[in-house]
């Protein structure tokens, strides 16, 4: 009777206490730090912000009392900002080269290679990935349970590509209609009629793509595509671009000659992937409809010909060739005319070459376009593009990514320095192909945090 009674007097104990408090949200404090907003040419010296739970709950000019468990960090000398957004990668895609991964790949091989290279992405300071094809639900639901640890991570399914297109990874004497490796793990599929691009744009939402992607122009190191393909008709851009509505969401387009650009945004295409012709009236337009652009800066590098898989393929060489000679205006243009620009890498790769890539990615931004919009590219534009994706498809839909206000979520970075000054503090690399292997992550981020928790801290 004894141990009976005790045993429910217990009960009742534990409940009331739980009843009256449920258990606190955690809290931390950075305190006297320099704060980067994410849209702003300054930094709020010697701040405090609180995190919350997962979001940013207040920022002050002033120190902020918390509970006594909450975590102090004492930022003194570090600029605090938004952690950086990429919107175009490819996490599944372990290269050497697509008839490589088609001939040879398992489901296993991409799979462990993604996980790597979420990995890689977060400790660069991307706490936030879009991935440009190639990528189902499986590696976000991984990631969001906490298994794995990654970035947040916008995937597009297979990418969506015409015959002969650019997204086409079928070996050169398959028949059309034959499955391909691709195709079978919804990599890549092949659709050449407006039913087609309905049936597999609605499979990419239902295997957990958060938007689509595209194909719409060739490429250059790709086999069967001219860079200046137009592949797919009006019809069969608008229906990928209707079934994306369905979904509350949007289209992303590979697009590279401005035929291709201009028909994308009369289709209703919110974002311009590549986007080599660009001009002053695509510039309006794109302001207009309320477009953005991502731009992989590579391409304009000046050792592009001498990579390998350029310098020694001819009919590629030709192609880069032509490409830049017919894309000379890209950076001039979108100097004199701005759009919306997110930062974009576009890595097939190891990770080891994807992490130099991404450094080097970084330096061109700066190089090209000055600190200030290189820290917007990498933070509340690639925000902004985020939020695309609408309430009930985005798996975020709670809160602000990309910027440091009071309700955003709290992905944050510490850096050692100021980065409108010295852009080298945010990762960047100087050299591309042929560079030493990058460290894990770069010493100048000495604080990485997504959704509240941190996922490293040297200070
Ligand atoms: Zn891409």
């Amino acid at each position: 009777m004894k141990y009976v009674f005790l045993a429910s007097a217990l009960t009742l104990t534990a409940s009331v206490t739980f009843a009256n408090d449920e258990a606190p949200l955690p809290q931390t404090i950075f305190a006297n730090v320099d704060i980067f907003n994410g849209t702003e040419n300054k930094l709020y010296e010697n701040h405090y912000v609180l995190v919350e739970g997962n979001k940013i709950k207040t920022i002050s000019p002033s120190e902020i009392t918390a509970r006594n468990d909450a975590k102090i960090i004492d930022g003194s000398g570090k600029t605090l900002t938004p952690g950086f957004i990429e919107n175009h990668a490819h996490l599944m895609l372990m290269g050497p080269s697509l008839p490589a991964m088609e001939a040879g790949s398992t489901w296993e091989d991409f799979a462990i290679h993604a996980t790597r290279m979420a990995e890689m992405y977060l400790m660069q300071g991307f706490t936030t990935v879009r991935d440009a094809g190639g990528a189902n639900g499986g590696l976000r639901r991984a990631i969001d349970a906490g298994d794995i640890i990654g970035p947040r991570y916008y995937p597009s399914g297979a990418f969506l590509s015409t015959r002969g297109g650019h997204a086409d990874f079928a070996n050169f004497s398959a028949p059309v209609g034959t499955e391909s490796n691709f195709g079978r793990l919804n990599l890549a599929q092949e659709v050449d009629s407006v039913a087609e691009v309905k049936k597999y744009g609605r499979n990419n939402f239902r295997m957990g793509a958060t938007q689509l992607k595209y194909m719409q122009s060739g490429g250059v190191v790709s086999a069967f595509d001219p860079w200046q393909l137009l592949a797919g008709s009006p019809e069969e851009l608008a229906a990928a671009v209707a079934v994306a509505e369905s979904y509350g969401s949007y289209v992303m387009a590979h697009s590279y000659r401005k035929e291709a650009i201009l028909g994308a945004l009369e289709a209703g295409v919110k974002s311009i992937e590549h986007g080599f012709a660009f001009d002053c009236e695509i510039a309006e337009i794109m302001n207009e409809k309320g477009a953005y652009i991502t731009t992989n800066l590579t391409a304009f590098d000046p050792g592009l010909m001498d990579i390998p898989s350029i310098k020694n393929v001819p009919s590629s060489y030709r192609k880069a060739k032509s490409a830049s000679e017919t894309f000379k205006g890209y950076i001039p243009n979108m100097k004199k005319c701005p759009v919306k620009r997110g930062f974009q890498t576009d890595c097939v790769g190891s990770v080891d070459d994807c992490n130099i890539q991404i450094a080097y990615e970084k330096k061109l931004n700066h190089d090209f376009f000055g600190p200030f919009e290189s820290m917007k590219t990498l933070t509340s534009i690639g925000g902004e593009i985020s939020t695309l994706t609408g309430d009930f498809t985005n798996p975020y839909p709670e809160a602000k990514l990309g910027v440091i206000e009071e309700g955003a979520y709290a992905d944050i970075l510490l850096l050692d320095g100021n980065p409108l000054e010295d852009f080298s503090v945010v990762g960047t690399g100087d050299k591309w192909f042929g560079a030493d292997k990058r460290p894990d992550s770069p010493e100048t981020i000495k604080l990485i945090m997504k959704d509240g928790v941190i996922y490293k801290n040297t200070l």
